[in-house]
């Protein structure tokens, strides 16, 4: 059975809005402080070599430009450009300040920003990739610079991007799986293992879209115990609780793998029968109806179960019409009698 996962295009959305926006940020921040620094060596009089002073002057107004563009543009950054922007940066950092000797705390300080960046927010493919770029780029210049002590200065450089890196890959990897827990746990109904109200309504509303483009008719089963009330009554909530396990057993062991099955309430359950014409959807229930009272005969606490059915053919009802639509089909089967299937309309 599928568990819903809705919230995979907000995820994205967001993912998006920091791909951008953290980028943005970062890249004005980084422009103001090498432009700051670059004016306090001039109002020093150690101004840098020309080349680097230069090269500052030009490029950080030019990220600073790209960075406020990231900030405000409303469309999507294509992934491949996202994807570059850490090792242009690396790149970037390294050319102007290698090859002056004043600027020797500054450059690799700065390299853990797009790399601690490409962790956070890209991927840890691409955070290997942007310090493995920096620590290319930067063993270059700094041998050809400073030689031996280049050397040294590149070690402690490519350690500290590695320990970085790994650091926030590491944590990235946590946050994900617990998000992954979280997102199971928040649609699992823990007493059955089915998928629970908040699951299904997701389900619903995929299946209402896929409707929409022009996808297969569906149908929707609302299966509710009768007299359930009695069970606990007379043997007790445990024996109300194995009953619900053994009634949910059972309902996944009758539906496809690929209809939806939940707990979207106390003792009622509900099935998406994707691919499914309404007439089919009625033998299903039927057979369904039938299959649980002769299964439940050999169970400590015999019962039987009520079926609304309501399909969406010609038209794709909202969920909340389609789920209102069952429901009144399993109020009517209930008021002639139970134990049997109501279709709408
Ligand atoms: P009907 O045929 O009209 O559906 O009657 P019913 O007794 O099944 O329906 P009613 O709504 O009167 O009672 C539902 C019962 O389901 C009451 C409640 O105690 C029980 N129930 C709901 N959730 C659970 C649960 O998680 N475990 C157990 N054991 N009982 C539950
Ligand atoms: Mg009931
Ligand atoms: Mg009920």
């Amino acid at each position: 059975m599928a568990l819903g996962a809705a919230s995979d295009s907000e995820l994205a959305e967001s993912r998006q809005w920091a791909i951008k926006k953290v980028a943005g940020g970062l890249m004005i921040a980084a422009a103001v402080l090498v432009l700051l620094i670059t004016g306090l060596f001039d109002l020093r009089g150690e101004p840098y070599p020309p080349a680097t002073r230069i090269a500052n002057y030009v490029l950080c107004p030019l990220v600073a430009a790209f960075g406020l563009f990231l900030l405000r543009t409303p469309r999507r950054l294509p992934l491949w450009l996202a994807n570059s922007i850490p090792s242009v940066a690396a790149v970037l950092i390294c050319l102007p300040t290698s090859p002056n000797q004043a600027a020797d705390a500054l450059s690799p300080l700065l390299l853990t920003w797009p790399v601690t960046y490409a962790a956070a927010v890209l991927s840890a493919r691409v955070a290997w990739i942007t310090a493995g770029v920096a620590g290319v780029v930067f063993a270059v210049l700094a041998s050809l610079s400073r030689g031996v002590d280049g050397l040294v200065l590149w070690i402690e450089t490519a350690a500290s991007l590695a320990v970085v890196c790994g650091m926030v890959v590491r944590v990235q990897n946590q946050s994900l799986r617990l998000r992954e827990t979280l997102a199971r746990l928040a649609r699992t109904d823990p007493l059955t293992g089915l998928i629970n109200r908040r699951g299904f309504d997701e389900a619903l509303a995929r299946e209402h879209a896929r409707r929409l483009r022009g996808g297969p008719p569906s149908a929707l089963l609302l299966v509710d115990i009768d007299h359930f009330k009695t069970v606990n009554d007379t043997w007790g909530h445990p024996a109300g609780d194995e009953t619900l396990r053994l009634l949910s057993g059972l309902l996944s062991s009758t539906f496809r793998a690929t209809d939806v099955v939940g707990r979207i309430g106390g003792e009622e359950f509900a099935a998406l029968l994707v691919d499914c014409v309404p007439q089919e959807a009625a033998e299903r229930a039927r057979d369904l109806c039938d299959r649980v009272r002769t299964r439940a005969r050999e169970w400590e606490h015999p019962i039987t179960v009520s079926v609304g059915v309501a399909a969406s053919l010609e038209h794709a009802p909202t969920p909340t019409e389609l789920m209102a639509s069952a429901d009144a089909a399993l109020y009517a089967a209930k008021a002639a009698g139970r134990d049997r299937v109501w279709i709408e309309p």
